[in-house]
């Protein structure tokens, strides 16, 4: 296996599904990174035969909602002192608000620009959520 140095501390997301890594790492700004940033692919896991994974050597304060929305089978591992002191599972968030947008052209969303858009999971198999005021469904 690829080795990379184990950071002292920051932040590694783990169990990334293959293919994803590079879109999260983009979304997270990681590209414009003052400090130390590793994008793995195809990682050989014993668990998905193979996953992506990414190492922030800067404790960050990421947006797990956003994380969870993007793939909720990521696993956040936080270090300290070069050890995991905190594991996140994320899966998907019930509630999410201002990152989805309502595609309701009727919808007090899309008339209200600063009506801030609000969904919940209606259906965690098909990523399925509901908008708040409209009731418009979409898969995230
Ligand atoms: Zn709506």
């Amino acid at each position: 296996m690829l080795r990379v140095d184990s950071i002292q501390r920051g932040i590694v997301l783990d169990h990334i599904q293959p293919g994803t890594g590079f879109s999260i790492f983009e979304r997270l700004g990681l590209r414009e990174a003052d400090y130390s940033v590793a994008l793995l692919m195809n990682v050989p896991s014993t668990k998905m035969g193979r996953k992506d994974m990414i190492k922030i050597a800067e404790a960050l304060d990421l947006d797990l909602t956003m994380l969870g929305l993007l793939d909720p089978n990521i696993t956040v591992n936080y270090i300290e002192g070069g050890k995991v002191v905190r594991k996140v599972k994320l899966g998907l968030p019930e509630r999410v608000e201002g990152i989805l947008r309502c595609k309701n052209p009727r919808c007090i969303t899309s008339a209200e620009p600063y009506a801030p858009a609000k969904f919940s999971l209606v259906d965690r198999d098909k990523k399925e959520y509901a908008c708040f005021y409209c009731g418009e469904r979409l898969q995230a």
